[in-house]
């Protein structure tokens, strides 16, 4: 299962992770990127597509201004994600340019990803360069970048990228192994896993507990974008980056790190942005009655099902829905702003037609717009 995974992937997102290929003292690390881009080169043989995400801006960039240790203020981080991006991206030049393989610079926010056009325009944009041969190296534009408009890291952006361009596999290059039995700084004899067939509660609780330890985003940030992959369809790799030969080893069907299996069922693109990319400006909580409607019946949400609305938010955002233990099993786009559906919740068709006349959708939320989680 797990090499004919790895074999056959065509379209592969590879992340690298600042400690590959930078550090605080030394800056960027050449020698690290020419020895990945070989290898790079090695598994893009028998027609594999490649694209890269790439993060190290930020400590190459502190190296470059002489800064003494990781800026805490905003701006000054952006000014060394501004000078580390274009020494990132001269080093990837250089090191690619020597294989005769063309790469492009994509600087991409939350925004580009959370607005639909946008989002359908990277992709042809990727596409594009793709037929071209070209191996795009991204990163998040954190020069512009504040919190709302954010990805946050780059395991989750590589996420995005791996739906974005419809990938077959999604391999997380950093510093560590990948997911072990137990802590095995704490239990030496601790194992490997891998393949972890399911993301159950347990895979995420373990990978939560040795986030404290173990590289930038860690362990957690990478099961959680297994997850978000996983849904689309999507098998994701953890593997170390600092290993040489490791990475063409292992795909073509050698041992080596954690490979997540993805769900059977995949979502269609659009339902997976709005359950994943989009993010939820507010809340709807519903009755026992509604939940079992949507989730089980696959029924649109109405009015009449609505106990609790937590706003603000507009007619077409994005919004969670809850059950009445405050868990969240659904999103949605909802058709009216959380004013409107404050005074619709718990009406039937017909009152709110007396009340409030004719509304402009019979939904609050349509099933089309609809994702269960
Ligand atoms: N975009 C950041 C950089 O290039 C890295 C973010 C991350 O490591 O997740 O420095």
């Amino acid at each position: 299962m797990r090499d004919e995974i790895l074999k056959s992937a065509r379209r592969v997102v590879v992340k690298i992770g600042s400690s590959l290929v930078s550090s605080k003292e030394s800056g960027l690390r050449p020698e690290r990127i020419d020895r990945l881009a070989d290898e790079i080169a090695a598994i893009r043989s028998n027609g594999r597509e490649i694209l890269l995400v790439s993060s190290g801006a930020i400590v190459s960039g502190i190296k470059k201004l002489g800064l003494k240790e990781y800026p805490k203020s905003l701006p000054v981080k952006q000014a060394a994600a501004a000078v580390g991006q274009s020494r990132l991206m001269w080093a990837y030049e250089k090191s690619f340019e020597r294989l005769g393989i063309k790469v492009a610079q994509i600087l991409l926010t939350h925004h580009d990803l959370a607005d639909r056009r946008r989002f359908l325009n990277a992709r042809h944009t990727l596409a594009a360069l793709i037929g071209f041969g070209v191996i795009p190296v991204i990163n998040e534009n954190d020069t512009v970048a504040v919190d709302e408009i954010r990805v946050g890291d780059n395991d989750s952006l590589a996420a995005d990228v791996a739906h974005l361009v419809d990938a077959d596999l999604l391999i997380i290059l950093s510093d560590i192994n990948g997911l072990f039995t137990e802590d095995p700084r704490i239990n030496p004899s601790a194992t490997l896993i891998p393949l972890i067939p399911e993301i159950t509660e347990e895979v995420e609780k373990r990978a939560g507990m040795s986030s404290t330890f173990e590289g930038t985003g860690g362990m957690a940030t990478k099961v959680r974008a297994a997850k978000k992959v996983g849904e689309y369809g999507v098998a994701s790799l953890i593997l170390n980056g600092q290993e040489a030969g490791l990475l063409p080893i292992v795909l073509s069907g050698g041992d080596g790190g954690s490979l997540f299996l993805p769900k059977g069922r995949r979502m269609t693109s659009r339902k997976h942005w709005i359950a994943f990319t989009l993010r939820p400006r507010g809340q709807i909580t519903v009755d026992r009655g509604a939940v079992e409607a949507l989730a089980q019946r696959g029924k649109s949400l109405l009015a009449s099902g609505i106990v609790g609305v937590h706003g603000p938010f507009e007619a077409g955002d994005p919004v969670s829905c809850l059950d009445q233990d405050g868990k969240e099993f659904a999103k949605g786009l909802v058709n009216f702003s959380s004013d409107m559906v404050a005074r619709m919740k718990g009406l039937k068709t017909t009152e709110i037609q007396q009340h409030l006349g004719l509304p402009e959708y019979e939904e609050v939320i349509h099933r089309d717009n609809l994702v269960i989680l």
